[in-house]
């Protein structure tokens, strides 16, 4: 495998990086996870757009203008003929001291991955997910702001492990006032009387991607789709539960902490949206 690394592309065996840099030593940098799906990368430009964002509010400076990543990127991809796949776009704040100050690192470091993506199982889509709340409170905006894509994901982690532990594989976090925040690394939506509601990102959600365009998506087949703070309540009782990602895409969860959502199967709203998402990714929507 090529990897991208600063300024170039290397072989696998030597994208190394310092173990002075801060993204390894403070988890201090940003980055995106982006699909390859039949030889397109999809939504590239609101990747980029929205990492270059992420930077702006830890103040890192991207050391690459965002023509030239692009490019880096595309580049990357070619090389390693990813056809249907994942590409892992990460900035570092580069190699510094064993101190915090992140102001006298080197430049940020800029490494891209283009690979196979390891998907859920095709019948977790069918038959939908369940899920289980985690403790693990999201963290507060005035913390780390959810808004960013930052590399430090200790906080979602940390509800990974709680889901784990209850042999399920997602876990949706609350934020410190109780509300639905987000899954630990997709957004949330539900479905109740025909109406789509989804968290606003305020309440401590990542502005993803998938998330804007399914809102398009559910738009365009004339649906209404409200943001609004959801309570775990709300969950319990709703219709249909779905989650939205680049990895995941659309995938319905039909269970919650011992309670059946809808009939137990992921519901129309769901598959017609995972269906669209489908067409729109492949070109055909
Ligand atoms: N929330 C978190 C915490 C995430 O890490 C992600 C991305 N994996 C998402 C939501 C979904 O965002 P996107 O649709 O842009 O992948």
């Amino acid at each position: 495998m090529k990897i991208w690394l600063h300024d170039g592309l290397v072989d696998e065996a030597d994208a190394k990086i310092s173990v002075l840099d801060h993204g390894l030593l403070y988890g201090d940098g940003v980055f995106e996870g982006i699909r390859v799906y039949g030889g397109r990368i999809f939504e590239l430009e609101a990747h980029i757009k929205r990492l270059y964002e992420s930077a702006k509010v830890i103040r890192l400076d991207i050391p690459m203008g965002k023509k030239e990543l692009i490019e880096a990127v595309e580049e990357t991809t070619r090389a390693n003929s990813v056809i249907d796949g994942y590409i892992r776009l990460v900035v570092t704040r580069g190699v510094g001291t064993l101190g915090l100050n992140p102001f006298i690192c080197e430049n940020g470091r800029i490494f891209i991955i283009a690979d196979n993506i390891q998907l859920y199982p095709e019948e977790l889509y069918d038959k939908g997910m369940k899920v289980i709340s985690a403790t693990t409170v999201r963290n507060h905006p005035l913390t780390v702001p959810p808004q960013v894509k930052s590399l430090n994901y200790l906080n979602n982690i940390l509800a990974k492990i709680e889901a784990l532990d209850n042999d399920v594989p997602e876990a949706i976090m609350y934020n410190h006032e109780g509300y639905v925040a987000e899954a630990t690394g997709d957004n949330v939506f539900i479905v109740r009387n025909g109406v789509i509601y989804t968290p606003p990102v305020q309440a401590g959600a990542l502005g993803g991607i998938t998330r804007n365009l399914v809102i398009e998506l559910a738009k365009q087949e004339n649906l209404r789709v409200v943001e609004k703070n959801l309570t775990r309540c709300d969950l319990y009782v709703c219709d249909e539960l779905f989650l939205t990602g680049t990895a995941a895409e659309v995938i319905g969860i039909v269970g919650i902490d011992g309670r059946v959502i809808g009939e137990g199967k992921p519901g129309p709203i769901t598959k017609l949206l995972r269906q669209r998402f489908f067409e729109y990714a492949h070109g055909k929507g």
